[in-house]
């Protein structure tokens, strides 16, 4: 028998093979995809309290076992540690406990009354379904968040997951997974199937109900494009290009820390870090002095090694990527002002922090995601056009703009933040909002499709379903025959309920309540 492939986790600080996992071939993965199936089938008959409960379970888990997590992340991503515990472990413990507080209610089903006078007696209720058995295929640079707030809601809401984990990190989707069990999720309503582009493209084709992504957009239309074709229902958060718009009377000092970080954190490795930023041409020259002293000053390293602001970039890939940018605008006139290249004496895959100044929107640094450390840093003469050029992007992810917040001072700050084209707009802060759960989270144009976390999170793992009662007895106004009945409550009735003037219905009731009279005749 030939044996089953298998994929190699590598620690990109070191080249150090971690472990290896079984590949999922196609029949596999169908397999997978089949025996979760027969394990969801029982599950939405677990009350939502007990499903809730393990959500509960997992965060403490978490908790009590976030060193030993925060390792696994740090290796296989090559971040630092203090890194995986903020941006992977704080926002699945706060993911778990948003669903503790708020899934009850918003998955509990909702009756309302018909407004409509003509369904007097009829009753609504609308329920949050599961979708049955859910896709995850997630990627790398958040490897136990991401794959945390597809997982936890969809079982949550009632559904079995196949997660597909990035290839790069296939150890931390393991680990993962063993949480779970230990916080006493049902064996096999969650399967974890490994492998690169092939399994995830089995996943996205096979028999799922629903698939959630996070990744590239050429990734995601493919996944979009077998979506469609089974005609079920995806959601995608795909990449950004997120701009920074900083204004003239900005707290310089909060500015200067706060785009650094959030253009540097996870080497840049964030769908919404900050990749362009626009600052007044008056403030240019002593933003850029420091970021770039904020750049020179980052620690690079191995992420677990303690002392480190910044560890590797993923791969080799990257590094080609990350540096084909900078050299671009420099072809192109940009100046490298900090970093711009590969610090070998560290290791081939850590990217200096780099700062570009005299970019120009043209430029792939400023079109394209870097995905990098990378900071390119155009002047504005006016706001308007610093939004001009926020908005001329294909993605729209996250944006930010710096400036006052509050009050009257905050009016300009609160406009230019209006007018951002984008899923999530923050003012004097970038990325954040990731760990804030309670909050949706999703990308406008090319960045995506739908939402996850917060209250549209949850629902976008649930399919509606609609249940209308009518009374038993009786029948309804607008059953045949069409006689004067009907002619009455066309003639009066839709003036009345949909018209300007309002009520007129004096002359309506009459017929209506003949029409409904349980065994009545009507006519
Ligand atoms: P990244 O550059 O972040 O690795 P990708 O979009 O390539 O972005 O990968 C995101 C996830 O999508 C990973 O788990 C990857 O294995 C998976 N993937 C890659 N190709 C496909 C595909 N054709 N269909 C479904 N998933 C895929």
């Amino acid at each position: 028998m030939m044996a089953a492939s298998t994929l190699a986790s590598i620690n990109p600080a070191t080249g150090e093979t971690l472990g290896t996992v079984p590949v999922a071939g196609a029949r596999r993965v169908a397999q997978a995809i089949s025996d979760v199936r027969s394990v969801q089938a029982h599950w939405p008959q677990v009350s939502l309290d007990e499903r809730v409960q393990i959500a509960r379970r997992f965060a403490r888990i978490l908790l009590a076992r976030r060193d030993d997590m925060a390792l696994t992340i740090s290796r296989e991503a090559g971040k630092p540690l203090a890194e995986a515990m903020l941006a992977d472990v704080l926002p699945s413990l706060d993911y778990a406990r948003f669903l503790a507080t708020d899934a009850r209610a918003l998955l509990t089903p909702r009756r309302r009354r018909f407004r409509n006078p003509l369904l007097v007696g009829h009753r609504s209720e609308v329920q949050h379904r599961p979708m049955g058995v859910v896709a995850a295929i997630t990627p790398w640079n958040y490897p136990l968040a991401i794959p945390v707030a597809a997982v936890l809601p969809a079982i949550v809401a009632g559904n079995g997951v196949v997660l597909k984990p990035s290839e790069e990190t296939p150890l931390v989707a393991n680990q993962l997974l063993s949480l779970l069990h230990e916080a006493g999720m049902p064996e096999g309503l969650v399967e974890v199937v490994q492998g690169a582009g092939p399994a995830g493209a089995a996943v996205a084709g096979g028999d799922v109900d629903g698939i959630l992504f996070t990744g590239s957009v050429p990734t995601g239309q493919k996944v979009a494009a077998a979506a469609s074709r089974r005609l079920v229902p995806c959601c995608l958060e795909l990449g950004g290009k997120d701009p920074a718009i900083v204004l003239k009377n900005a707290n310089r000092e909060r500015v200067a820390s706060g785009i650094l970080w959030a253009a540097m954190t996870n080497a840049g490795q964030t769908c919404a870090s900050v990749e362009r930023a626009f600052v007044p041409a008056a403030d240019h020259d002593s933003l850029v002095k420091a970021w770039v002293e904020g750049a020179r000053q980052l620690r690079l390293g191995e992420g677990e090694s303690g002392a480190v602001d910044m560890g590797p970039v993923i791969n080799d890939a990257a590094v080609k990527r990350i540096i084909d940018h900078v050299r671009d605008a420099e072809r192109h006139g940009a100046t490298v002002v900090a970093g711009g290249a590969v610090r070998d004496d560290l290791g081939p895959r850590f990217v200096e922090p780099t700062v570009l100044t005299n970019v120009a929107t043209d430029m792939r640094c400023m079109r394209e995601e870097t995905f990098g450390p990378t900071l390119p840093v155009m002047a504005y003469d006016a706001p308007d056009d610093a939004v001009a050029w926020a908005n001329d992007s294909p993605f729209g992810l996250t944006a930010s703009v710096w400036g006052p917040g509050g009050g009257r001072k905050g009016i300009a700050t609160r406009d230019i933040a209006a007018r951002l084209d984008a899923g999530t707009v923050t003012i004097n802060d970038h990325i954040y909002t990731y760990g804030a759960t309670e909050t949706p989270w999703g990308g406008v144009k090319a960045s995506g499709l739908g939402s996850s976390h917060g209250a549209a999170g949850l629902l976008e793992l649930t399919r509606l379903r609609h249940t209308a009662t009518a009374p038993a007895r009786g029948r309804d106004a607008w059953w045949y025959p069409y006689d004067r009945d009907v002619d009455v409550v066309l003639a009066k009735g839709l003036p009345w309920l949909y018209g300007r003037r309002g009520l007129r219905g004096a002359a309506l009731l009459p017929a209506l309540r003949r029409r409904t009279r349980p065994g009545g005749p009507g006519r």
